[in-house]
């Protein structure tokens, strides 16, 4: 799905979907697995600008805990207000470290936006908090609880 950056924040237009797991390649191929998650994209801003657009992601991810090796669950959020450039160069030159701008000239790939803001949002380190306690983040009939289900069950039986 790609939009118009610069319409879409005149309109305040908004999209909202699951986030699909095959399409978050670059998370893959870092490690994280994405097992479920929901993005909403909203547009808006100023008469005279700047205009934006606002992204909140959640996504349950799911790596290999680099102590012990153990399956990891965390639930990774990204909530960005993305100021449109009306250059890439525009973009690139901003040096205000407290806003994130983007260029709004090119179409934009909604799915891609969100995996660059969900990448930008993923822990330094999978890694348990404390590898001897380790709690299912989430109830065990839930997404992750499910796909966590055959580990935590050889687990908790030992
Ligand atoms: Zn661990």
């Amino acid at each position: 799905m790609q939009i118009d950056p610069f319409e879409f924040a005149r309109r305040q237009d908004g999209r909202h979907g699951d986030i699909v797991a095959c399409e978050m390649r670059r998370m893959a191929d870092l490690g994280w697995q994405v097992v479920q998650g929901s993005f909403d994209l909203r547009g808006g801003g100023a008469a005279n600008g700047p205009w934006w657009i606002d992204l909140r992601a959640t996504a349950r991810v799911r790596t290999v805990c680099q102590r012990c090796l153990g399956e990891l669950g965390v639930e990774v959020n990204a909530d960005s207000r993305l100021e449109l450039a009306a250059s890439e160069a525009e973009a690139d030159a901003a040096d205000d470290d407290d806003v994130d701008r983007i260029d709004g000239s090119r179409p934009l790939d909604v799915a891609t936006l969100v995996e660059d803001e969900l990448i930008l949002a993923l822990p330094m380190v999978g890694r348990h908090e404390s590898c001897e306690a380790t709690v299912v983040p989430d109830r065990p009939d839930g997404p992750l609880g499910k796909a966590l289900g055959a580990w935590t069950g050889r687990r908790l039986s030992q």
